[in-house]
């Protein structure tokens, strides 16, 4: 993408940022309503929330950072955090694949 100017790049600044903080806000209103939390890592989350907000901006809708987009939009569908796979995936090992929902009992992984 090629900027005209400081003023362009400030404006589509804006949007990116505008697009973070309401996929952040759609994120903390879904854990507000669903039995699971967010990663105790706030790293990790503010991650996967800005590769959440690239792909909205990119593809309209804020698909799963850590899955692949077929074009098939009934299959992308499936894919759209929260995606339809979480519910199994916190259910089996207490963490989304993205790790960005975690159950009440996840316990992080010490580091080595
Ligand atoms: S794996 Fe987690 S972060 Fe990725 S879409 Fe599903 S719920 Fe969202």
């Amino acid at each position: 993408m090629a900027f005209k100017n400081t003023q362009e790049v400030i404006a589509v600044n804006d949007g990116v940022i505008q697009v973070e903080t309401d996929v952040r806000q759609l994120i903390e209103k879904y854990v507000k309503t669903s039995p699971y939390e967010l990663n105790p890592d706030t790293k990790k989350v503010d991650k996967i929330i800005k590769n959440l907000a690239r792909r909205k901006l990119k593809y309209g809708h804020q698909y799963c950072p850590c899955r692949m987009i077929s074009g098939n939009e009934e299959m992308d569908a499936k894919i759209i955090c929260p995606c339809e796979y979480h519910t199994e995936e916190i259910r089996q090992n207490d963490i989304c694949n993205c790790d960005l929902f975690v159950s009440p009992n996840y316990k992080p992984v010490p580091a080595i």
